[in-house]
């Protein structure tokens, strides 16, 4: 058997032309859906992040504005020019590109963006929101992974989901909505004996361990739904995942690849809810 691929870039093209489609809408109504980006310091990781989503605001129409901030900045300094965008009528999401410098504090920086403009859906309201049901902004990695499964109509209900990772970002939260979804979710981590018991007990896997390489096709049960949110690169430059994807493919029904997968859904989700913020506004 050979795994039927999850494309994450198709996903998302996809969605980004219905998205330009309901941007265009909103101008027409008199407003333009903004992202403001904060970045600061020359991390060449982030930089490239920071340019594929500006690229990605104009391919669907939405305003993008980069602050690119010297890593010297205070941290009070910082969190007034969040306060200044948390005012700013054109702006309807603020994202600050992580990691910071050692003397800012992200738990400052993301409690002081409101959560309305809180796109990366990373404010503990937003958190809370998710965790109770409640409207808010999603994360946008898990948020995406959702989505890629749902698109190829797999129903979760009564699955067991296992997630390897429990950072706040991705394991967590990917949890939290696959358990939204009804799935039965287990955790594995750092301090997780036997974990190969668990991943393969698996119905749908997701991996956000952050080890090249880290899954092989011997961690997965037959048929399992596979999705890598790991991105390396290898000695040859070349971008890889936490999923050994050629072993795993044999044994997955459906698995993501690395490029393809889940980064570009990722930057996708978080246009999706500038927009949804916009529609808010309107509203
Ligand atoms: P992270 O904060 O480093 O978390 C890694 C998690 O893996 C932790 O929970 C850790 O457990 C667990 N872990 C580490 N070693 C383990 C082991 N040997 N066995 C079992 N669990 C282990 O990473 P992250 O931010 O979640 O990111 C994970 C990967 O996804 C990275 O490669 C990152 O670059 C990528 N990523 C991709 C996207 C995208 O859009 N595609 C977005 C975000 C992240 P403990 O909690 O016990 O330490």
């Amino acid at each position: 058997m050979s795994g039927i691929i999850i494309s994450g870039k198709e996903l998302a093209q996809e969605k980004r032309i219905e998205m330009k489609q309901q941007v265009d809408t909103l101008k027409q109504k008199g407003i333009t859906p903004g992202l403001a980006v904060i970045l600061v310091g020359e991390d060449p990781a982030s930089q490239t992040y920071v340019r594929a989503k500006q690229r990605a605001c104009e391919q669907t129409g939405i305003h993008s504005e980069i602050d690119e901030v010297s890593p010297s900045i205070t941290e009070a300094e910082l969190l007034e020019k969040i306060n200044v965008l948390n005012d700013a009528k054109h702006i309807h999401g603020i994202l600050v590109q992580l990691p910071l410098p050692e003397h800012i504090s992200e738990k400052k920086v993301i409690e002081t963006i409101h959560p309305d403009k809180d796109v990366d859906g990373f404010h503990p309201i937003n958190i809370g929101r998710m965790m109770t049901g409640q409207e808010g902004f999603l994360p946008c990695t898990p948020f995406g992974i959702v989505e890629m499964i749902k698109s190829k109509g797999i129903e979760i209900q009564g699955k067991h989901a296992v997630i390897v990772g429990r950072s706040n970002i991705v394991g967590k939260p990917v949890g939290q909505l696959l358990l939204n979804e009804n799935a039965t979710v287990t955790y594995c981590h750092s301090r997780t004996k036997n974990m190969q018991e668990y991943t393969k007990s698996a119905d749908i896997l997701v991996v956000a361990v952050g080890k090249p390489h880290f899954i092989d096709a011997d961690d997965v049960k037959d048929g399992a739904i596979v999705i890598d949110v790991g991105i390396h690169r290898n000695e040859e430059g070349k971008l890889i995942g936490d999923v050994l994807f050629d072993n795993v493919k044999e044994v997955a029904s459906y698995i993501s690849p690395v490029p393809g997968g889940v980064g570009p859904m990722t930057i996708t989700m978080l246009l999706h809810n500038t927009v949804v913020s916009a529609n808010r506004r309107l509203k």
